[in-house]
């Protein structure tokens, strides 16, 4: 079967002089590994598209049985220049394709991620500041629409409704496990999760209800409360996407920003 469409590069390996093993992440048929015949080279079929964060369109042949695909043809759609010029742009960058990688089967479509990623690069590539508010809107909303969405208005044991306590209360702490947020007090009865500030919840909650993710970029973040989503997104992807590893791209791009 040849299948023709849109993706994004999540990964390359060197495979001979020539070739390169790649993997994508397809619009339409979700994660697939495949040979790059003659990618190294820079020249046709390929030129320079078989590049890390590059959104390309594919063609594919593609044999079900067959754990590695064969990448006929690959033009580029978009190159985002600051994912690989800028530092810390380039560590939000990488850190979403680790996570699309490990969180997804291969075969298995997910367009709104997609969808997802590329609202992500497109507005880093446009951003001029707060680009981590990008990528915590990504990875609350990455959560979601892999079916993990945490809540974070309302008590996850109680359904009391949590609004009007933040709004009181913006430094009160509130403890987040991996399907929500507690109110005060059910969080006492648990030591399960992490601890977040009200302030730094109301915003996590903006950021999963933002209309595209440029939208974020407008949220004021303190640092402490830029600690706490951290650290509860560290939690929450850790318990739900990547089985408790941390990212090898987070490990990297902490000792550079
Ligand atoms: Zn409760």
């Amino acid at each position: 079967m040849i299948l023709t469409t849109e993706a994004l590069v999540l990964r390359t390996m060197k495979y001979s002089e020539s070739s390169l093993i790649a993997t994508l992440f397809t619009r339409d048929h979700g994660k697939i590994s495949l040979l790059a015949k003659g990618a190294r080279r820079k020249t046709r079929p390929f030129g320079s598209s078989v590049e890390v964060m590059n959104h390309v369109c594919a063609v594919i042949y593609h044999k079900s049985q067959r754990e590695l695909q064969l990448l006929t043809q690959c033009d580029l759609v978009k190159r985002y220049p600051v994912l690989v010029e800028d530092l810390s742009r380039m560590g939000i960058g990488m850190t979403a394709v680790e996570l699309l990688h490990l969180s997804t089967e291969h075969d298995e479509p997910h367009p709104e991620v997609f969808d997802l990623t590329v609202n992500l690069f497109q507005t880093l590539q446009s951003a001029t500041q707060r680009y981590k508010n990008a990528l915590y809107t990504y990875e609350v909303r990455l959560l979601g629409l892999l079916g993990f969405k945490p809540s974070l208005r309302q008590c996850v044991s109680c359904r009391e409704d949590l609004s009007s306590f933040r709004t009181a209360m913006p430094q009160g702490r509130l403890r987040v496990t991996g399907n929500g947020v507690l109110c005060e007090r059910c969080g006492e009865r648990s030591d399960m999760g992490v601890v977040i500030s009200s302030a730094a919840c109301a915003a996590l909650e903006s950021f999963q209800n933002s209309e595209g993710i440029e939208a974020s970029l407008r949220v004021v973040v303190t640092q402490e409360m830029s600690r706490d989503i951290e650290e509860t997104l560290r939690h929450l992807v850790q318990v739900h996407l990547t089985g408790m590893r941390p990212l090898m791209s987070e490990r990297v791009f902490s000792r550079i920003q």
